[in-house]
């Protein structure tokens, strides 16, 4: 069944914004591929023409694939162990799937389908021509030797097979795997297919292997362009200039560490920081040189001198202007919501935000940037690097940065242009939805998440409408 309303209720958690009836008493579904369909749902009444939705939303949310692999693997301690690996292929509608591969205890098969979708969604967002994919292996990456994850890996990528390919699903780096993780990858699949140049099978690569300059970066570098261009478009009045601002970033991996680094460069304090250990806090600024080698020496950014400890989630409740979350799903809930005291919320992980916890915010009047845009940039590097190694090309980084920056901004100004005339039209719409679904309550004025959604969607829409359904 397609509606929000009646899988919400299914699922017995609380209504959403859509259903009209706001909650009393808070119970989330925190499945994250139900919690991408709470997304994709909100959009679909604004994704025209309505004429047979139900059956095309279902073709267009649902993954295309889904591989489950057991990978037996001998560790330094001599015996076999066993570890569940997954492969999501969501869609190739525009082009070949294109996602990370993590590595985390709590890998499962919902969640890489919904990494998958988002990243399916990304890819059409910023228009660059790949579908989404995603994989992981459920390991604790923390108490693995190198050798141990180096033999995951390859048997991870051994087994996966032809399903990976430069024109089939490309992996790239996510939680807690690296450019040296993609070097394994790189250098499996191209043992299996000899005489070929495999570059382009996977991204994230080390730059001596085919890496791109500016992929390490290009997540934080890519948010950070989104942010800039949104404040100077005049997208987010509310917010002060970046000289000057606070900013909280949960998550001190690539992405928060990169972020952090980014945003104090361009003048802004950087508040409070935290990983999977515990965060810190220093309201007028953290100086992140000593939080750097602070966490090099301990493998923590808990307890640099002079800051203020605090719990994973506090982080995200000091105040500050600009909250950045930079580490896991679901971390924004109804239950700690309303305790955010951000003016701005940019999402550098997927799915930090739920939908419900997602209309708390807006209630209370904090923008949240969503992760299809924010989080993008780090896919349209590896799209950059994708092409490199198809031209046998290396481009500077300051090329790769000007082509980021060109394609984030025309990402933001599609995302905010729609969002203008969605909201125009919403007495339209809601006709047109009452129609459909004379039961559903009206629509909610669309959010910035609910329009990156629209054009995200309304692309991969055209293009399979374009190539007609086979046979
Ligand atoms: P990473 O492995 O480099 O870093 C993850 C960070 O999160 C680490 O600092 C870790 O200690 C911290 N962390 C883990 N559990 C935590 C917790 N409970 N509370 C606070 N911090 C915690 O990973 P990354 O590449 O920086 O990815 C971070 C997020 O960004 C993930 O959600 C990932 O999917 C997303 N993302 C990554 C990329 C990319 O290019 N790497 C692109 C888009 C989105």
């Amino acid at each position: 069944m397609f509606s929000a309303t009646v899988m919400i209720r299914r699922t017995g958690t609380l209504w959403s914004r859509l259903t009209g009836n706001l909650m009393q008493t808070p119970i989330e579904d925190l499945d994250l591929f139900r919690m991408a369909r709470r997304q994709f749902d909100r959009a679909i009444p604004f994704v025209h023409p309505l004429k047979g939705w139900r059956g095309m939303a279902e073709m267009l949310f649902e993954p295309e694939r889904t591989i489950k692999l057991t990978l037996p693997v001998v560790l330094d301690d001599g015996f076999v162990h066993t570890f569940q690996g997954y492969r999501v292929l969501h869609d190739n509608v525009r082009g070949p799937g294109k996602g990370g591969i993590r590595f985390h205890p709590d890998v499962n098969e919902s969640d890489v389908k919904a990494l998958a979708a988002w990243m399916t969604w990304k890819c059409a967002l910023t228009d660059i021509p790949f579908g989404g994919a995603k994989g992981g292996v459920a390991c604790d990456p923390k108490i693995l030797s190198a050798a141990e994850k180096q033999r995951i890996t390859r048997r991870f990528i051994a087994a996966l097979g032809d399903d990976l390919g430069p024109h089939t699903d490309i992996p790239a780096p996510d939680l807690y795997t690296d450019s040296q993780t993609m070097a394994w990858v790189y250098d499996t699949y191209s043992m299996m297919h000899p005489g070929q140049n495999n570059l382009p099978v996977v991204t994230g690569k080390p730059l001596d292997l085919g890496g791109s300059e500016g992929r390490e970066t290009a997540t934080a570098q890519g948010l950070f362009y989104v942010f800039e261009h949104l404040l100077s478009s005049g997208a987010l009045p509310s917010l002060p200039d970046i000289p000057g601002s606070r900013v909280a970033i949960q998550g001190f991996g690539n992405v928060g560490g990169n972020t952090a680094r980014i945003f104090q460069r361009a003048g802004a304090h950087i508040v409070a920081v935290s990983d999977s250990r515990g965060g810190i806090h220093v309201p007028d600024g953290l100086d992140l040189t000593q939080v750097e080698s602070h966490k090099e020496k301990t493998g923590s950014v808990v307890a640099t001198p002079g800051t203020t400890p605090l719990g994973h989630r506090e982080v995200l409740e000091v105040p500050c202007d600009i909250l950045i979350p930079a580490a896991l799903e679901t971390q924004i809930t109804t239950a700690n919501a309303a305790r955010i005291k951000a003016s701005v919320v940019i999402e550098a992980a997927n799915g930090p935000i739920t939908p419900e916890a997602d209309d708390v915010l807006s209630d209370r009047g904090i923008t949240v940037v969503p992760d299809l845009l924010s989080a993008s940039g780090g896919v349209v590097v590896s799209y950059f690097e994708w092409v490199q190694n198809l031209a046998n090309e290396h481009w500077t980084e300051t090329d790769v940065h000007d082509r980021l920056r060109t394609t984030m901004v025309r990402a933001v100004d599609t995302m905010v242009t729609t969002r203008a005339t969605l909201l125009d039209e919403l007495d339209d719409y809601r006709e047109a939805w009452a129609e459909v679904q004379p039961d559903a309550p009206p629509l909610a004025p669309p959010t910035l998440r609910t329009a990156a959604y629209v054009v995200a969607v309304q692309r991969c829409r055209r293009a399979t409408e374009q190539r007609g359904i086979w046979p």
